[in-house]
């Protein structure tokens, strides 16, 4: 009996396999076409001042409108990019987009807002990353410090020299560099010393539990008061609840991100929240005269 089970448990892991490799294969099959069809969406994520609770910019999120799979998320073809070398192309498309919108927001009502663009660590190791942006904020007449670029701390700490020449050409051009998922490698606190940068982002994985565990907790609030005073802005990801948002607010954490505001969304949507919550912030205002 325990033979054949063992036997069927094997079929059933190769049947897993298969499936993840035919899913694999169907998506890498796919994706070296889907620039040339134009199947990629910038959504974009609201980020929200704790302390104004004013839309101060948005975290641009690649979508892939897959022909048979429909909408595929970039956890899921993203690290496939990154191994075939599509990333280089996808992440230039990405640059590009984001480019556009910042060039389209040079308009009322949407000038001020910041637009924060994902690297993968390929993208930021390659040669083709400096020249690229001087292109792109060159020809669309974009202040640089509206861009923000984020990389992970794993990312950075995959070549800390070439990391710390980056982003040290990044900020000598006024664009605002965020250290993305900080907490979650290993090395979160010898690199801030290492690194130039703007401000970090608190990974989901500490503020889902904020509420409920204390060490999560502790760790948020230190966190916060660490990168402040070391001149460093901070924005927590993933706040989903009031009492998450309550929390950040009384440890004086800058910004936050999360379905609490908003999932992340077509350009033209997001552009249309911002018009609506300003207008509704003047009501308020007016409101309160
Ligand atoms: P990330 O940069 O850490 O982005 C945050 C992820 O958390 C996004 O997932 C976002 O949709 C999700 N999220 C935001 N708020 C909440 C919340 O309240 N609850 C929950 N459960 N999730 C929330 P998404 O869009 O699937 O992106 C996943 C990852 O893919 C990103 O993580 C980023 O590492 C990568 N990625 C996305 N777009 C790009 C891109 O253009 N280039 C590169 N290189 N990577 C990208
Ligand atoms: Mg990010
Ligand atoms: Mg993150
Ligand atoms: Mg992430």
């Amino acid at each position: 009996a325990a033979k054949s089970q063992g036997r069927g448990n094997f079929q059933f892991f190769s049947a897993a396999m298969n499936a993840a490799t035919h899913e694999r294969l169907l998506l890498e099959n796919r994706l070296w076409q889907a620039l040339e069809r134009n199947e990629f969406e910038l959504y974009l994520q609201p980020q929200i001042d704790l302390a104004t609770q004013r839309i101060i910019g948005a975290e641009a999120l690649l979508r892939w409108h897959h022909p048979e799979l429909g909408m595929v998320g970039p956890d899921r073809f993203i690290p496939i990019a990154e191994e075939s070398g599509l990333i280089l192309p996808l992440g230039d498309w990405v640059l590009q987009r984001a480019a556009g919108l910042l060039h389209a927001w040079r308009a009322p009502g949407l000038a001020h807002l910041r637009l924060a663009v994902n690297l993968s660590a390929r993208q930021c190791h390659g040669p083709g990353l400096l020249p690229h942006l001087d292109r792109l904020l060159h020809s669309h007449g974009i202040d640089p410090a509206l861009l923000e670029l984020e990389i992970t701390e794993s990312a950075a700490m995959q070549d800390p020299e070439r990391s710390r020449t980056l982003l040290n050409e990044l900020r000598s051009r006024g664009i605002k560099v965020a250290i993305d998922d900080f907490g979650t490698g290993y090395s979160s606190l010898s690199y801030l010393k290492l690194f130039e940068i703007d401000r970090i982002k608190i990974d989901r994985s500490f503020v889902k539990d904020i509420e409920t565990d204390p060490d999560d907790a502790v760790i948020v609030a230190a966190t916060i008061a660490l990168a402040h005073s070391l001149g460093l802005e901070v924005i927590a990801e993933g706040v989903e609840t009031e009492a998450q948002r309550d929390f950040l607010r009384s440890k004086q954490c800058d910004e936050a991100q999360g379905y609490l505001y908003a999932k992340p969304m077509p350009a033209a949507q997001f552009e249309a929240m911002v018009h609506q919550s300003g207008v509704s912030s003047a009501n308020r205002t007016r409101a309160l005269l």
